[in-house]
């Protein structure tokens, strides 16, 4: 039997969709202008990197995708920020839900003194995700699951979170995140007060997530950069210099600010 040959073109890849973008942001705190006008698209389901030297705008920015600045009193947010393309500073937006939808995980573990089952629990709860028990137990468990922790607490989910070593707490974190069904996570450098054990671990579940969310990570450990994120941007005195791949931006910076960075020369 002859074979019908395919005459269609071979498809292309489709290019990600955007998850969020950011237009002309500036942020000041007071008279002091800590943002300078960044813009950045933010792929679905990639990790985007943060890097550059401390104090240049990072966990400013990091703190514009899901309006955690409006806490900060002094602080004045400008320009436009998107998530799939509606505009977060919306005044119709429910912050709440916002903040639902973009979760945060800190750079010191903080679980509440609650027990592990409690924590997880916490933002269904007040999202009013379900009245049924056992509901909740499911959401608990892929919760706890998805951060690569159920097996170290399926037996032990009514003891304390805080009973937990640094790196599990952390994990804990990214569960009670993930519990509320988010889209986006941020991670202001969620490794930091880890050990180097720890830490792999948490890179290898950032990993895993990009499956069903986009990140978005703070860090000053460029290794960790290199082996996290697709797209790193390099931050420096509140402008951001450069946005590109990852393995372009750490083998061909195209600014020589980002090249005195990578190479050590400041920092
Ligand atoms: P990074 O995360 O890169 O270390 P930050 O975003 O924390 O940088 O800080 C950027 C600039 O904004 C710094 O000069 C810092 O001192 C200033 N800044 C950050 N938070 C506040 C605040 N709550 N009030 C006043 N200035 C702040």
């Amino acid at each position: 039997m002859a074979t019908q040959r395919d005459d269609t073109p071979p498809r292309s890849t489709p290019a990600p969709s955007l998850k969020m973008t950011a237009r002309e942001v500036k942020v000041r705190y007071g008279e002091k202008e800590a943002l300078h006008g960044i813009n950045i698209d933010i792929p679905e389901n990639e990790v985007l990197s943060l890097i550059g030297p401390s104090g240049c705008g990072k966990s400013t920015f990091l703190r514009c995708l899901n309006r955690m600045n409006d806490s900060i009193e002094n602080a004045v947010v400008t320009g436009t920020i998107t998530l799939d393309g509606e505009d977060i500073y919306d005044r119709q937006l429910d912050v709440v839900q916002l903040r639902a939808r973009v979760g945060m995980v800190f750079q010191k573990p903080n679980p509440f003194p609650k027990s592990i089952f409690d924590n997880v629990a916490y933002g269904p709860r007040i999202h009013g995700m379900t009245t049924r028990r056992d509901e909740l137990e499911g959401i608990v468990q892929q919760s706890l699951e998805s951060a690569g922790l159920w097996k170290e607490v399926k037996d032990r989910l009514a003891e304390p979170g805080t009973g937990l070593s640094g790196g599990q707490q952390q994990r804990l974190c990214i569960a009670r995140a993930i519990a509320v069904n988010p889209e986006v996570i941020l991670m202001d450098e969620p490794c930091s007060a880890l050990d180097p054990i720890a830490t792999a671990v948490i890179e290898e579940l950032i990993d895993e997530l990009r499956r069903n969310f986009t990140i978005v990570i703070v860090t000053h450990n460029m290794q960790q950069a290199a082996r996290v994120s697709q797209k790193t941007a390099f931050f420096h005195l509140g402008d951001m210099v450069e946005h590109s791949p990852t393995e372009e931006i750490f083998t061909n910076p195209r600014d020589e600010r980002t090249q005195g960075y990578i190479t050590g020369r400041f920092g």
